[in-house]
């Protein structure tokens, strides 16, 4: 039996009461409770004797009180509790303002500490407002309970229900001295070795109660030894669980592996419209090698918007196709799924394959209909929304799932389809480029494949910043821009699409633009709570040039294709993260013209809305957007969900211990391949994995 996993209600100070309140925050064995780390360390000292204070430093004194009361002062309501402390080498008087209750609490003979500041007053050198402790026993264990507090350098913790700072101080120390010398430790000792960590036991005693002398900098820094040990443990087991995760992949078998004969080059060199990039040609080679092996491909396809991920997902449909596979190509929304059913169904038009749109909106006897023939094998290509996994569509011989603009449920989609039995090759993009710092961890299991280049003949966007107040300005911008054969989207920030109240705004503003604006030209409403035929028709009517200005909120957020759109307003752009921000202007410039992005906000900017706006200003590079985006907001909020396969880490931080997750990553794969090794960490992962880090299993 593991002694980290003994029920907390068997630990000294806590009774089946105090056990109920510990388990409602989560703290159920001791384990729960020394894996629940400071937030941070207050130096408290050691104790000096009071013959050695001096004026201006913080010190801890011990020592018995001698006299105490409340003193009135000239002010009235003005009181001043004052106390004089005596230790073996002189005495000191400390005060507290307005604290009258004092005179209850404290009482002449009680040992008491008591730390703050040393003030030089007019009365000689004394302690102001200092915090204390009254030592009630004189039996030296339960003396040293109560000196936890004070006197040394102490953990703080974050407050969580009814579970304060000091108690689970208390609390950990009991757990810590009930724990046996020796404790088993999940890191094997070669690693420990080369990686130059203390062992977990003594680990685990320092990191809530550091030793005298610790450096606060090295502390605050996370770098202390035993931080450095519990930290490097905790992405070390992060690790090997994503290692296996892979590993165990790549003994799955698809149903078929693809070849490419050069009818099969031949046939995709009749569909492709354009000359491809150098990165898609390479991306498009890395993905079919993977098609080729006999495990599933698991592949992460990264490019900013714009750079062309369609053409590689359809070249990649393409082969699986010519080998009698069929293929799912998923969109986050029914708009993207039905622009992306457009523009392929115009590529493959001479070609044999046939496709179908599937989505929310297909009535329910198309959808059965069109079912049968998916299972039949008669449709080679379904496009749709994510609702394709979800729904139990047969497939005659599913060989390629693409995972259009996505990071958030790639993972989860997968455990889907291997939970119906079905291991095909899955192609997942996304216009978020992920920082290498998080593409570690939320990715540990993909193959990336990246794509930096633009198609050519595009002009960079230029994006601007202003004010509300310079409207005006900006209308005037738009009309020339009008007059020059372009169209603009006005972009409506809409947190969710249930929100009444934004939804009125977009089309307050809609009829405002149309009727006092641009009453010249024709404008457009787009939402998400419109009929899917009404937005059809919309983006349909948009797409044709038969509006100049499309208000619209972030339905247009991902891959919607006008290359005739040349402007971009965004209303309250301080209420978009970055990366939102960037994915929308890749609206704009998508085709031959200058294009422009403008960002109205609503002064004062606050510091982080100033800061975004400047990054947009500054850059167009959406790998540079997205470390400042990560920089600015921390990895839980960069993905936004839990499904993003960011784990929920004890003390781990992606961003500032990124060189340690980089270690256990090496020492992840090392220590997996030694057989020795690796059997008592995967029972150790396999039970545990899923429980401490949130995602979904390894097992
Ligand atoms: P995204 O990566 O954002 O999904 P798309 O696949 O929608 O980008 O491509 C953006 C636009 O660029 C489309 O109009 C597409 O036809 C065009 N495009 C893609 N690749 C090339 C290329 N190699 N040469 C010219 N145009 C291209
Ligand atoms: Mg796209």
């Amino acid at each position: 039996m593991d002694p980290l996993q003994t029920p907390l209600q068997y630990l000294k100070g806590v009774g089946p009461r105090r056990a109920a309140d510990l388990q409602r925050v989560g703290l159920v064995t001791l384990e729960d409770l020394l894996y629940r780390f400071p937030i941070r360390y207050e130096d408290r000292g050691s104790f000096e004797t009071i013959a050695s204070l001096r004026p201006g430093a913080a010190a801890s004194i011990i020592g018995e009180v001698v006299s105490c009361g409340v003193r009135p002062t000239r002010r009235p309501r003005f009181k001043i509790f004052e106390m004089l402390l005596r230790d073996r080498t002189g005495s000191i008087r400390a005060v507290w303002f307005n604290q009258p209750f004092l005179s209850d609490v404290f009482h002449p003979h009680q040992r008491v500490i008591l730390y703050g500041k040393l003030d030089l007053s007019s009365h000689g050198l004394q302690l102001q407002n200092p915090q204390y402790e009254i030592l009630k026993s004189d039996d030296p264990a339960e003396a040293e309970d109560e000196t936890l507090h004070t006197g040394r350098i102490v953990p703080v913790y974050e407050k969580t229900g009814t579970l304060t700072t000091k108690m689970q101080r208390v609390l950990v120390h009991h757990a810590l001295a009930q724990l046996p010398a020796e404790l088993a430790d999940p890191l094997p000792p070669a690693v420990r070795a080369r990686q130059r960590l203390i062992d977990r036991r003594q680990a685990l005693t320092e990191v809530h109660f550091p030793p005298a002398g610790t450096p606060m900098e090295e502390l605050h820094g996370f770098r202390a030894p035993a931080q450095r040990r519990v930290i490097f443990e905790e992405f070390f087991l992060f690790q090997v669980g994503m290692v296996l995760r892979r590993r165990k992949a790549d003994v799955e078998r698809k149903p078929r592996a693809v070849v490419v004969t050069d009818e099969i080059r031949e046939s995709a060199r009749r569909v492709l419209p354009f000359k491809l990039t150098g990165d898609q040609k390479k991306a498009i080679a890395e993905i079919v090698g993977d098609m080729k092996r006999p495990q599933p491909m698991n592949r992460l396809l990264q490019g900013d918007v714009g750079s062309g991920k369609t053409i590689v997902a359809l070249m990649a449909a393409l082969v699986a196709m010519e080998n009698n596979l069929q293929v799912a190509f998923m969109a986050p929304t029914e708009i993207l799924a039905e622009q992306h059913f457009i523009t392929i169904r115009r590529l493959l038009e001479h070609s044999r394959f046939r496709l179908a749109l599937l989505t929310g909106a297909t009535a329910a006897r198309k959808r059965r209909e069109m079912q049968a023939e998916v299972a039949a094998g008669s449709i080679h290509l379904v496009i749709g929304t994510h609702a394709l996994v979800q729904d139990p569509v047969a497939f005659h011989e599913l060989g390629l799932v693409i995972i259009d603009e996505q990071h958030r449920f790639g993972v989860m989609q997968r455990a889907t389809l291997r939970a119906k039995g079905l291991h095909p090759d899955v192609l997942v993009m996304t216009a978020t480029p992920i920082p290498r710092t998080l593409a570690l961890t939320a990715y540990g299991d993909l193959d990336t494949s990246i794509m930096r280049e633009m198609p050519p003949g595009r002009y960079p966007i230029k994006t601007i910043a202003k004010p509300e107040s310079r409207r005006d300005e900006i209308y005037e911008f738009v009309r020339r821009q009008i007059e020059e054969g372009r169209q603009a989207y006005v972009v409506y920030p809409l947190v969710e699409e249930s929100s009444k109240v934004d939804l009125k705004a977009a089309t307050e503003m809609a009829d405002h633009l149309a009727q006092d604006i641009f009453p010249a030209y024709r404008v457009g409403l787009l939402h998400g709570r419109m009929k899917q035929d009404a937005k059809d028709r919309v983006m349909g009517a948009f797409a044709r040039g038969e509006f100049d200005v499309l208000v619209s909120t972030t339905v247009i957020e991902v891959g919607i294709d006008v290359a005739n759109a040349a402007v971009m307003i965004v209303e309250h752009a301080e209420r978009f993260g970055l990366s939102q921000l960037h994915q929308l202007r890749g609206r704009v410039g998508r085709g031959p013209h200058k294009s422009f992005c403008i960002l109205l906000y609503q002064s004062p900017l606050n510091e982080q809305g100033r800061e975004r706006l400047k990054a947009l200003t500054e850059t167009t590079d959406g790998f540079e957007i997205a470390e400042r985006d990560l920089q600015l907001r921390g990895p839980g909020d960069f993905f936004g969900t839990r499904q993003s396969g960011i784990p929920t880490l004890r003390i781990g931080d992606l961003l500032r211990d990124h060189q340690l997750m980089e270690d256990a990553r090496r020492e992840a794969v090392t220590a997996l391949d030694d057989a020795e090794q690796a059997a008592p960490l995967v029972a150790f992962v396999h039970g545990a994995w899923e429980q401490r880090f949130g995602l979904v299993g390894v097992g």
